[in-house]
């Protein structure tokens, strides 16, 4: 899972198993599973010109897809056009963002084919009781080394750095091009649309102090998992913390008019939603809700929300 938005689908630049160069050391692959919550398709990015690549968020397989079945009932399409992109170079690492299912599952696959080690965000697989069953985590990720925040991987003319980012997963990790100013993203800051943070494992308190990491930071240019490039990245993460802020006040509104319910919140706050992220909807507004509780300005009494 990764964000919401009632904006259209298709059509990307390119179609699902093609390769685009975005800068001479940046490619991306576009695999087959675009949905309300992943927009054209998860986004594999290859790093690397010479010698060797690193392959970030290699996607998902046929049976870990996040939502309905790709074309190809083994799952090897998009594994098949990750190898026939990066062919006559070595695969030196695999990176993953996070363990969502429609980042990590072809990162096995590819290991295998490719003969390379798995870096990257520590594993997590959590039950998902919520109302989103495409929000689940791929349990059969296996990392080879877990990569702390700061911790670097080198391979012949780039240098990838992680940066912890937890808030729309407790494992994110954004990978920083020390050599051009890019930044792979994941799911934490997308252009098409904000991150859907869902507790337990999402958390808005962290997922705000993640965006204030990545405002400090000044990178030159976003790569996100999901959606288009994003050019002026320090304005989108501002926006993005205005919007969440706005949020939060809509919500302590609707406690002030002694609305206690998720759901009517949801129908208040978000006009004319896709019926089908409401689910996702109200999931953002608990991880709300379980900050400002955090907070001290909001609490729970005979299992319903007010202020304090
Ligand atoms: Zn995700």
């Amino acid at each position: 899972m990764v964000g919401m938005s009632d904006k259209k689908t298709w059509p990307d630049t390119i179609h699902a198993g093609e390769c685009e160069q975005h800068e001479p050391l940046v490619r991306r692959v576009l695999a087959p599973n675009p949905s309300p919550y992943t927009f054209t398709g998860t986004q594999t990015w290859i790093v690397g010109a010479g010698a060797d690549v690193a392959v970030i968020d290699p996607g998902p397989t046929g049976s870990g897809m996040s939502i309905g079945d790709p074309p190809d009932a083994n799952g090897r399409g998009h594994v098949d056009a990750i190898l026939r992109a990066v062919e006559g170079q070595r695969v030196a690492a695999i990176l993953c963002t996070h363990t969502h299912r429609d980042h990590s599952p072809a990162a096995a696959p590819l290991s295998k084919a490719a003969g390379a080690p798995i870096v990257g965000c520590a594993p997590l697989a959590l039950l998902d009781d919520g109302p989103r069953a495409d929000s689940a985590f791929d349990p059969d990720y296996a990392p080879d080394r877990v990569l702390a925040d700061g911790e670097r991987i080198a391979g012949d003319g780039w240098t990838l750095e992680a940066v912890a980012t937890p808030g729309h997963t407790s494992n994110h990790l954004c990978f920083a091009l020390v050599e051009t100013g890019a930044l792979f993203t994941g799911d934490h800051v997308m252009a098409w649309s904000t991150s859907v943070v869902s507790p337990p494992d999402g958390d808005m308190s962290a997922y705000m102090a993640s965006l204030s990491k990545l405002y400090d930071r000044g990178d030159r240019v976003y790569y996100p998992a999901h959606g288009p490039a994003v050019t002026k990245p320090r304005q989108l993460v501002r926006g993005m913390l205005g919007h969440r802020k706005q949020r939060e006040r809509q919500i302590l509104r609707e406690l002030e008019k002694g609305t206690a319910e998720i759901p009517i919140m949801v129908s208040h706050m978000y006009k004319g939603l896709d019926p089908r992220l409401t689910g996702a909807a109200g999931r953002s507004v608990l991880a709300h809700l379980i900050d400002l509780k955090a907070r001290g300005l909001v609490r729970v009494r005979n299992e319903a929300w007010e202020l304090t």
